[in-house]
């Protein structure tokens, strides 16, 4: 059996530093709440309840999709501070709804379409424009 020393469990360290991305890079996060006509009610008590219990900067009512959003939402943005309350009371309290929680690191398309999370069901974003204007700027 073959002994790890310390200097090849150095090396190994370097390569994964080097070969990974730093969540260094996540500027703060958006959580987008997906809601319909049914639905519209638990959003507004959700909303109520992260305004009153979280800093976040609570985004306006869209009863129309827009952007990417393929369905009503309303989005809210919040520091990188925040994540460890607010992730996880979501996971607990939103009752139904599908909730996407995506970073924001400077490349909307990856955020959107790679490093999201999502509570509840993966909806279909509509990412094309974004990609295009990803691709514009030069990030693949
Ligand atoms: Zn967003």
């Amino acid at each position: 059996m073959a002994e790890t020393t310390i200097a090849e469990t150095n090396v190994a360290q370097t390569d994964i530093a080097s070969e990974f991305a730093d969540p260094g890079q996540i500027r703060s996060y958006h959580a987008h709440i997906y809601y319909d006509p049914e639905t519209r009610e638990v959003a507004e008590r959700l909303r109520e309840a992260i305004g009153q219990g979280f800093t976040v900067e609570l985004g306006r009512w869209h009863d129309e999709p827009v952007g990417p959003h393929p369905t009503s939402m309303y989005q809210v943005a919040f520091a990188v501070a925040e994540f460890p309350k607010l992730v996880p009371w979501l996971m607990l309290n939103r009752d139904g709804l599908d909730v996407l929680v995506h970073p924001q690191t400077g490349y909307s398309y990856d955020d959107h379409a790679i490093h999201a999370l999502w509570l509840g069901t993966k909806l279909p974003l509509l990412l094309d424009g974004m990609r295009r204007r990803q691709a514009e700027a030069g990030h693949r």
